[in-house]
Parts: C-alpha cells; structure tokens; sequence
C-alpha cells in the first residue's frame, strides 16, 4: 500500500495544492482544516480526499485526530505542517492576543504535529516532515512581529528534530514561500501587494502549485539524504 500523508491546513491555498499534487503522485492523503466547511465540502468533491476539522493550536485535538486517521486510514508517514494563520499588525499597536493566537497556530501547531506522529515514525524507522515556514520569517516583514517570529521559529524547530530523528529515518525540511496567490495574500491591500511584487525578481506571485513541487520532492522515498534543510521557493526574493 501506498503512503499516508497529513496535510494540515489542507482545503485551501498551499495546502490544497499539495494535498492534490501528492494524491495525483500516488500518496494516500488526508487533510485538516479550521472549520471553514464551505472550503472544506468543496475541496472534498472536487478531490475525493478525507478532509477533517480541528484546531492545530490544540494539542488534545491533534492527539485525537491522529488517533482517528491512523485508526481510519493506517499510520501517518508523511506530514505537512501547512496550517496558519496572519494577524498583521505594527508591534506598538499589536495586542497580546494577534501576538499569542498566531505563535499558539503557526509555531505551536507545528510543534503539536511533530509532537503527535513522531512516536510513530521512530517505531517504523521512516518519516518525512515538511514545515511551511516563509520569506518573512527568513527576513521579516513590517507588521509582522508575531507571523515573521513563528515562522522563523519553524526553521529552528525544524533543524532541531532533524538532527534528533536524522538516525530513525526521518526527515525534517522546511519550505519557505514567497508570496503566493491564495486567500492569505489575497487580504493584503492592492497598493501594498504592488510594493511587495516590485521586489520580486521573477516580477509576479507565485502559484500554490509551485510550492506543492517543492514539498513532494522533498517527501520522496529517495530524498532520506536532505534533512534539516529550508528550500526557498519565493521568485528569487530571498537568496541564502
Ligand atoms: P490559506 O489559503 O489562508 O489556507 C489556510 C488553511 O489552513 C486552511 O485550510 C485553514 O482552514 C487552515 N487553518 C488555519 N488555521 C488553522 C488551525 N488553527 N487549525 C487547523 N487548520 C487551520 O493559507 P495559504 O496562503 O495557503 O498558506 C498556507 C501556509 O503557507 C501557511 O502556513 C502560510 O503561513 C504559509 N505561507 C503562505 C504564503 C502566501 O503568500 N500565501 C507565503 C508564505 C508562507 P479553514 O479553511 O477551515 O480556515
């Protein structure tokens, strides 16, 4: 049998595409998602895949679903932690709240997947793990103390189960896009989002297509070789 992959945040953007890419490469999949379930029917008859709705900030629920694709669907090989969220705001007028709800979704979600599979893959002795972080968490952004924090976080937490797994079989990279054509960008102001494609040297958005290229190949069977790393898929906005 072909293996499982979890995309967090599945119905929608980044997710989506992956989850399709992934399906269409002959992975099983299933999928998570907040609770949109307009979004959520939609993307489960346009692709036949299981999608299932809970909070990535919470690790119970993480426990609990988990629990229950492993018992519908067999273990969990391949997870994409994709799930977040913005609440962009200056930090002298950013609230404890913006501050703690997009740390608690984007780096606690993360933490709280790894957290749940990785017993799994330590017994079967193969995992792959790849974390959405962002170019605004390789340089910052202005009004983003909280999304450019969490994601820069990502990449740490990211190289640190990377070195500790390296040895199980388990792989942990990171992906970081650049601006990307979804419902996330499609919140930011035209004038501003002008500002922002004049520094992109590729001179455009990028498609969640071409995000989802670089996540299956870093899901690959044959990719037990690169671990710990950030691969960068941002137009040429950020070059290391
Ligand atoms: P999106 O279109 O806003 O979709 C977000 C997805 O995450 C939805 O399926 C949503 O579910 C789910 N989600 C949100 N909060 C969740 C939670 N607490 N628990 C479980 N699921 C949750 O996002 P996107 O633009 O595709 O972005 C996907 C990832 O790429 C994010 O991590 C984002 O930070 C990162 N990224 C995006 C861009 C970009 O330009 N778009 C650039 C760099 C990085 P519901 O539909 O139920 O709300």
């Amino acid at each position: 049998m072909s293996r499982l992959a979890l995309v967090t945040g599945g119905t929608r953007g980044i997710g989506a595409a992956t989850a399709r890419l992934l399906k269409d490469s002959g992975l099983r999949v299933v999928v998570s998602y907040a609770g949109n379930e307009t979004s959520a029917q939609r993307f489960r008859e346009a692709t036949g895949i299981p999608a299932y709705a809970w909070d990535v900030s919470d690790l119970a629920a993480c426990e609990r679903a988990v629990e229950r694709i492993v018992a519908e669907h067999g273990p969990v090989e391949v997870l994409v932690n994709n799930a977040g969220i913005t609440h962009d705001g200056m930090l002298h007028k950013m609230t404890h709240d913006a501050w703690q709800s997009v740390i608690d979704v984007d780096l606690g979600g993360c933490f709280n997947m790894c957290r749940v599979v990785i017993a799994g893959m330590r017994e079967r002795g193969f995992g792959r793990i790849v974390n959405i972080s962002s170019v605004n968490g390789q340089e910052g952004q202005l009004g983003q103390a909280n999304y450019a924090a969490a994601k820069a976080g990502m990449l740490g937490l990211t190289k640190a189960i990377a070195r500790e797994e390296a040895a199980k079989g388990i792989t942990v990279n990171a992906v970081a896009p650049g601006y990307t054509a979804t419902d996330m960008v499609a919140a930011v102001p035209q004038n501003i989002l002008d500002g922002i494609i004049a520094r992109i040297p590729v001179g455009r958005l990028g498609q969640p297509e071409e995000i989802a290229r670089a996540v299956l190949f870093l899901v690959a069977d044959e990719a037990g070789f690169i671990t710990g790393a950030t691969l960068s898929v941002c137009g040429g906005q950020h070059m290391d």
